[in-house]
């Protein structure tokens, strides 16, 4: 059995069939991970492995589960009881979860088995998988170059054949972008979809749960696994949950589709350009009809997100002080020194920068100034996307201006870094759903992705028309 290319729905399929069981797939899992650990350039995508934990579940494994046992990767972010969960973070590290958070608790109950956990930028800051405590990770199409962030670990793993399916987390755009730098599937639910609920916070108000996969059909499988209200998670939302995987049969014939000049201006290199072209030639064919539009506020989204999340970070984060939470710096002669030492010494540069960054822009003096105004732009945005959806059922972007850019390359320059997210984290601060879709390869090789954007709840109408393109792909 080798889980190579095997999507969630061939998967399930064969554990219905009692091909394998839960166990044998996991453990299939597990030797792909550690025979490309033998690597000098391995992956370095699963930082955990406890298929174990994957077995002991099986054995509770309800009749008719839809996932029927799957094993499936989750993010070093989420709270799993029993596991370690570090946020790819020296300060958490040793850090055993003393609760399965909502998601995965859900996800369990459907069936679905966490087996290991998967690298991740430090706290989920970061869109290449480079500012890890336990090493960078590495694209499995060509490893010289990122498998995206932050979330990159879960892609590489199910564009490597090391995990049939994942879950991420999504701040401003870490499970999309990560998916389309692999290839492969990531879609952001709308805010309050999923529970938060187990997940450490980066950014409470961005914050989103979701899956990735080879296929949009195991999205909308894995979605429906992990969807739904949580009474623990104040944000989420007591609304039904759709049939995802029946909702894809729709056609997307008749629905319009919005195509903002922002996001396919001058700064969108034209390889990447070209690839989506693609995609709206491909939807007008299947009688779409396509709507040219504007999103003015979305030259402001990046200075917005970059302090609303900091913001958020410098507050969520306060936490981890070596004394309620996270690694104590030994010899400390006072609290102040044992504060400023476990923090200093657990946590790395990226994650520093941004709690100095967002308790600048929440200190008296410079609040109004930057983070009212922040709010201000978000809401901008918000009017922004309330008027295109009267207009339009579904937005259409790429999900990065350029290609995949290569391990280092980015590393030394934050504020390039950041403005990669410039098509992701609109969604965010919107709270949106979005989906990424692979849709093309530059002249190396590496992947291009699309990104389709619907009108909150409408996961979907998004799974829908990104499947009608993803099925007639060839795999
Ligand atoms: N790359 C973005 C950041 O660094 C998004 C991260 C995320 O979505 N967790 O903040």
């Amino acid at each position: 059995m080798n889980p190579e290319k095997l999507t969630l729905a061939q998967a399930i399929r064969g554990l219905l069939k009692k091909e394998y069981t839960p166990g044998e797939l996991a453990r299939a899992c597990v030797k792909a991970v550690e025979d490309d650990n033998r690597r000098p350039d391995k992956l370095n995508a699963i930082i955990g492995l406890h298929p174990e934990k994957a077995e002991s579940l099986a054995a509770g494994l309800r009749e008719g589960a839809p996932l029927a046992g799957a094993p499936i990767l989750v993010k070093d972010n989420m709270n799993v009881e029993g596991l370690p969960v570090a946020c790819a973070s020296k300060i958490l590290e040793g850090y055993v979860s003393p609760y399965t958070g909502g998601a995965v608790s859900r996800l369990i109950q459907n069936g679905g088995l966490p087996f290991a956990r998967a690298n991740m930028d430090e706290f989920a800051m970061g869109s290449s998988t480079e500012t890890s405590h336990y090493g960078i990770a590495r694209n499995p199409v060509n490893r010289a170059y990122t498998p995206g962030g932050s979330s990159g670990g879960s892609a590489a793993a199910v564009a490597g054949g090391q995990a049939i399916a994942a879950l991420g987390s999504d701040t401003g755009g870490s499970i999309r972008q990560p998916a389309a730098c692999c290839g492969i599937v990531g879609l952001k639910p709308t805010y309050g979809r999923v529970s938060r609920h187990g997940l450490i916070a980066f950014g409470s108000s961005l914050d989103q749960i979701g899956p990735i996969t080879n296929t949009v059909e195991d999205a909308a499988i894995l979605l429906g696994a992990i969807a739904g209200y949580d009474p623990n998670d104040s944000t989420s939302v007591d609304a039904p949950v759709p049939d995802y995987r029946a909702a894809l049969e729709a056609s997307p014939k008749g629905k319009r589709i919005g195509l903002p000049a922002e996001y396919f201006s001058e700064g969108v290199e034209p390889v990447v350009r070209a690839a989506v072209e693609r995609v709206v030639a491909f939807y007008r064919a299947q009688g779409c009809e396509m709507v040219p539009l504007s999103l003015p506020a979305t030259k402001y989204a990046i200075g917005t997100y970059y302090v609303v999340a900091t913001a958020e970070a410098s507050a969520n984060l306060a936490r981890f002080d070596g004394v309620r939470y996270g690694r104590r710096s030994p010899g400390a002669k006072d609290l102040r020194e044992l504060y400023f030492n476990s923090r200093s010494e657990g946590f790395g540069l990226e994650v520093k920068r941004r709690i100095l960054l967002g308790t600048y822009v929440l200190s008296s003096g410079y609040y109004d100034a930057y983070y009212l105004q922040a709010m201000k732009v978000r809401r901008a945005l918000k009017n922004d996307f309330d008027a295109a959806f009267a207009k339009v059922d579904l937005v259409l972007t790429p999900i990065m201006p350029e290609p995949v850019f290569k391990i280092g390359a980015r590393s030394q320059d934050p504020i390039k870094m950041y403005l990669s997210d410039i098509f992701t984290v609109v969604a965010n601060l919107v709270g949106v759903p979005a989906i990424s879709v692979p849709c093309g390869k530059d002249a190396d090789g590496l992947p291009i992705g699309f990104q389709l954007i619907g009108r909150s709840f409408d996961e979907a109408g998004v799974l829908a028309a990104a499947h009608a393109w993803d099925r007639e792909q060839p795999r």
